[in-house]
């Protein structure tokens, strides 16, 4: 089984993805997720300029040894870009097993260690009716965990909300499947942290007096507190019992969740924006984290995220993947792969794409009463539809960011 051909495709059903699209000599094609939101062309050029040559010709049955000679080869290692192209590759290559074996990747990593995934939505609103309505229709969706992301009085757009409107450069356009808006330039939203430590722990007494004390709820800091913000934070939290407080701190000063955990019980969460295995070295080995946020997609692939979850799992630490809708279907496939085999799942973030983007990606995957399953197609259970993503071109889209009231810019 060599690798015949390797093409990158770009498609923007929804928002726009990058596929690597692998095919062997005797004609089985694999698909792997290369997506980095806004910055999706430069993982295009890295995949098309420096991987794909070295690709033709190699045994795609040699999963790691391809992974050991993207990573160590390049010698500049990490980073989004170079570990978003070499999960594309290693995404591919595991289909490709798969379908050669005539199993679902699941079964190759040891099987099922449970009979489906339970998924948190996101829930969002301005006020409290909005974000109660919100709460409601997930529930009705199905989902049994919920994310909740209040508006913050004083403050016109913040992230998570996706009814967002009014700043300069700001469209207010909902982003209920996507929060990266297509235009030249990034919208600018706006943010206070005093204001925002008020005001949320007033949103989950109200959300708890409304829905009462066993639904599963989780919030999102998104890299906006410092330490000892965050630490009065997840303290003030406390006795609306979350699931997890994610992202308390910028994610690159990891010595921060040292403090935080000091004085505070409130579960967190913490690592999308991690690369390697070595970014949770000390968050898992002084349990400084309950779960682990990586992605397949920006960590690497199936190989390096099953490595990390075997190894948080000797710290009781569980996972909980990074999964809106920037995770193309290919990567959020590979990932419930390995989360219906490790022993060690905690809960799957899902953030249901747009039709246009599962036409373009028809996948096995179901979500069944809250719980989501990769299905039992061989391989990943994703084929990708050229003719239908050959209709969305890629379009400029940008995250939006933040300033203060000062005009200083802030963590989104
Ligand atoms: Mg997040």
């Amino acid at each position: 089984m060599k690798i015949d051909r390797a093409e990158v495709i770009v498609t923007s059903p929804n928002r726009n993805f990058v596929t690597l699209k692998l095919t062997t000599d005797d004609g089985v094609t694999g698909l792997g997720d290369a997506t980095v939101n806004g910055r999706e062309l430069a993982v295009v050029s890295y995949l098309t300029d420096h991987v794909v040559p070295l690709l033709l010709g190699l045994d795609a049955h040699r999963i790691e040894d391809t992974w050991q000679f993207l990573y160590r080869s390049a010698y500049w290692r990490r980073g989004p870009i170079t570990m978003a192209a070499i999960a594309a590759v290693d995404m591919a290559l595991w289909d490709l097993k798969g379908k050669a074996a005539g199993l679902p990747v699941y079964q190759l990593l040891g099987g099922a260690s449970r009979t489906g995934m339970m998924a948190y939505g996101h829930a969002s609103g301005k006020e409290l009716p909005e974000l109660f309505d919100s709460i409601r229709e997930h529930r009705e969706l199905g989902y049994r965990s919920i994310r909740v992301q209040p508006g913050v009085p004083g403050l016109k757009a913040i992230y998570g909300v996706a009814s967002n409107t009014g700043l300069a450069g700001n469209k207010g356009v909902r982003y209920d499947h996507e929060p990266a808006q297509r235009g030249a330039l990034p919208m600018l939203e706006d943010w206070d942290t005093r204001a925002y430590l008020r005001h949320v722990p007033t949103v989950f007494e109200a959300v708890r007096a409304e829905f009462g004390p066993e639904l599963p709820l989780l919030h999102d800091g998104h890299h906006r507190m410092t330490p000892l913000q965050a630490a009065a934070f997840g303290k003030s939290l406390e006795p609306y019992d979350l699931f997890w407080l994610e992202d308390c701190t910028p994610a690159e000063n990891q010595e921060a969740l040292r403090l935080v955990r000091q004085h505070t019980t409130t579960p967190l969460a913490i690592g999308e924006v991690f690369n390697t295995i070595w970014d949770f070295q000390s968050l898992i080995r002084e349990q400084l984290i309950d779960y682990v946020r990586a992605a397949s997609t920006h960590f690497g692939g199936i190989s390096p995220l099953k490595k990390v979850m075997d190894y948080a799992a000797q710290y009781q630490i569980k996972s909980g993947c990074h999964g809106p809708t920037d995770i193309s279907p290919v990567g959020f496939a590979a990932q419930l792969h390995v989360g219906l085999a490790i022993h060690n799942f905690g809960i799957q973030e899902y953030m249901q794409h747009g039709a246009r983007t599962n036409a373009t990606f028809q996948q096995s995957m179901t979500f069944v009463d809250g719980f989501l399953h990769p299905g039992d197609r061989p391989g990943l259970g994703v084929e990708l539809d050229v003719d239908e993503a050959g209709k969305y071109p890629y379009v400029t889209a940008y995250l939006p960011y933040n300033r203060l009231a000062d005009g200083t810019v802030h963590d989104w």
